[in-house]
């Protein structure tokens, strides 16, 4: 029989710890267990029983809360050797609120199912800031018998809980979001970038929307902190990349193409083979990247760039080649090579999970 008022945190990573604080505050039993234990001892100052296994956690308990990197780790975690669905009781429930997308949601729902446990698909929406301050929005989907139950747990953890529909319906939410934060913040990064090198001030731009259809408070946000290159940290580029991954999964799963995303995910993936993964996103630069801006009147893929007394054309291997000398280079001379990584586009994607939305 389950202890209705103990939760099972798995995962103590920036938004798992900061969702387990704000339910040890709402009064509830909190059990965390993360892979590296130490992640999770601090959560004992407040309260929370720090557990060596997944299935030591959820002994017993009326949830578990799965918040982990991506579909495998949650896989490992549920239903592993020391799972924890081999030791929540028979009427205990699973919530899960990692991003795993339509395939790790459909793979989890059955795993869900072999252990005969109750399964709610609830990733949500907000980062580090809205996570710890519990104002994160829970896109719930799951049987409806159990959603009264469910709602003092996101409630703790969030200011809006949507009820969508049979599990599933969460994850389609959370990537129709995703996708269009990605696009709204790609495109924010850029037109800064383009007032920048023609000698327009941006806030000029944010000036000239706001307030009208086109000014929505998230650009003026978002774009007041690219400006000024203020970026807390909130989400690593190895997520991010998972995350554009499963939109373009799922999109070719159903026929369709997206571009946009595409060009995403491969910014993406240039900072992530440049060893930058796990860093904090974004790094910074106000100069804009010889290979992302062109001279007005110039259009990109033809014109001749002028770099550090270098003239090259603009094509794509030879500029990559360039841009890893400069990397190799600066690294020896123990100068930071961040500010080479991330043209805007990785800035303020990163920090667009950053904020309020993701
Ligand atoms: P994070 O700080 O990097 O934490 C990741 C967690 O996953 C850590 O507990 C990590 O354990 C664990 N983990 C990774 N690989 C594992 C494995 N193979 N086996 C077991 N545990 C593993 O990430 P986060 O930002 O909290 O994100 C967690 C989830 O929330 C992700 O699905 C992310 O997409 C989603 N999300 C994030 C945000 C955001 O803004 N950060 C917003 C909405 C949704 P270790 O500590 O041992 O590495």
């Amino acid at each position: 029989m389950a202890n209705n008022n103990a939760i099972a945190v798995l995962g103590t990573g920036i938004m798992g710890a900061a969702m387990a604080r704000n339910l040890l505050a709402a009064g509830m039993e909190v059990r965390v267990w993360n892979r590296s234990r130490e992640k999770a001892e601090p959560l004992a100052d407040d309260g929370a029983t720090v557990a060596d296994s997944p299935a030591e956690a959820a002994e017993g308990a009326g949830f578990v809360l799965t918040m982990l990197a991506d579909t495998d780790a949650v896989t490992e975690a549920a239903g592993g050797e020391d799972g924890a669905l081999s030791t929540l009781p028979g009427d205990g429930v699973w919530l899960q609120t990692s991003t795993v997308g339509l395939e790790g949601h459909e793979q989890l729902a059955v795993q869900a199912e072999e252990h005969g446990t109750i399964y709610v698909d609830a990733p949500v929406l907000g980062t580090k800031e809205p996570a710890e301050q519990g104002q994160l929005i829970v896109l719930a989907s799951g049987p409806e018998e159990v959603q009264e139950r469910c709602q003092p747990v996101f409630d703790a953890v969030g200011s809006k809980t949507l009820w969508l529909g049979p599990a599933g319906t969460g994850s389609r939410l959370k990537l129709v979001t995703n996708n269009w934060i990605v696009g709204l913040l790609g495109t924010l990064a850029e037109t800064i970038s383009l007032a920048e090198a023609v000698g327009v001030d941006p806030n000029q731009f944010l000036e000239v929307i706001e307030g009208g259809p086109l000014g929505v408070p998230y650009a003026q946000m978002k774009g007041q902190m690219m400006i000024e290159e203020e970026f807390p940290t909130s989400f690593s580029a190895n997520l991010a990349r998972k995350d554009a991954n499963l939109v373009l999964q799922a999109a070719e799963a159903n026929g369709l193409r997206l571009p946009l995303a595409e060009a995403a995910a491969e910014h993406f993936d240039e900072a992530i083979n440049a060893g930058h993964g796990e860093e904090t996103w974004p790094p910074s630069t106000r100069q804009p990247s010889p290979t992302t801006a062109s001279p007005v009147g110039q259009p990109p893929g033809v014109r001749e760039v002028r770099d550090n007394g270098l003239t090259y054309s603009r094509d794509l291997t030879y500029r990559k080649v360039v841009f890893y000398r400069k990397v190799v280079f600066f690294r020896r001379a123990g100068v930071s090579t961040q500010p080479f990584f991330m043209p805007r586009l990785f800035r303020q994607s990163a920090n667009f999970l950053g904020n309020r939305v993701f």
